[in-house]
């Protein structure tokens, strides 16, 4: 049982939480689901590959995208852009495919607003510490940088609040299973659920003697 169109969902999650992980382990078993490569004017990191893990553009193009209203969202973080490209979330969720986006909380505010039965899911650290230590541990940024996305998540955490479900990342493995179990959830919700329930009756003539 599957919506007509495809279901959102707006994955967040302060840096470092491990979200691209989780999602990589959720995706390895899920070829329906289809997950946005966003665009950003931020520098690849070693081994990320343009078109793959992000489309990196330049400020330049990234803003005349803006201006052809080509991103679903955009915002910026810790001082690059970072935006959803519209079209291929537009064609899969037609086709009926799951989206994910993996995205920060200005972002996900503007999803919302546009989409509001997206479903928000946000992944929590185990701890602040812990949540120091994953950052620093994968050597990807300046300590500078570091400490901005730390005071970035501290001002992020609070959107948890706000959404509809919460996870806290332990263990990869369980976290990409909770998240499994969320997303096939949502097929049964009774408003997917009504021409199901419609075509049911529409055989009682057929089978029901009185
Ligand atoms: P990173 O530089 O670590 O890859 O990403 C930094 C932050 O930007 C993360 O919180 C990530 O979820 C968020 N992000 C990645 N892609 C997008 C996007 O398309 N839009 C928005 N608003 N945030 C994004």
């Amino acid at each position: 049982m599957k919506p007509e169109n495809g279901q959102l969902f707006i994955i967040c999650g302060p840096s470092g939480c491990g979200k691209g992980t989780v999602i990589k382990e959720l995706l390895r078993n899920e070829p329906d689901i289809f997950l946005s490569v966003s665009a950003t004017t931020r520098a690849p990191r070693e081994g990320e590959v343009d078109g793959v893990h992000y489309h990196f553009l330049k400020t330049e193009q990234f803003e005349s995208l803006i201006a052809e209203e080509g991103f679903l969202e955009h915002a910026c973080f810790c001082g690059n852009y970072y935006g959803t490209p519209r079209k291929p979330v537009d064609t899969q969720m037609a086709n009926g495919h799951p989206v994910i986006l993996e995205i920060e909380v200005d972002g996900a505010q503007q999803v919302r607003k546009l989409c509001p039965d997206a479903v928000t899911i946000y992944i929590l650290p185990p701890s602040l510490s812990e949540l120091r230590s994953r950052l620093t541990g994968r050597g990807t940024e300046a300590p500078e940088v570091v400490e901005k996305r730390l005071a970035r998540a501290v001002e992020e955490i609070p959107f948890a609040y706000t959404c509809d479900y919460v996870v806290t990342n332990h263990i990869v493995e369980e976290t990409a299973e909770a998240l499994r179990a969320i997303i096939r959830s949502q097929a049964f919700l009774k408003k997917h659920a009504a021409c199901q329930v419609d075509a049911l009756l529409s055989e009682k003539e057929l089978v029901c003697e009185r």
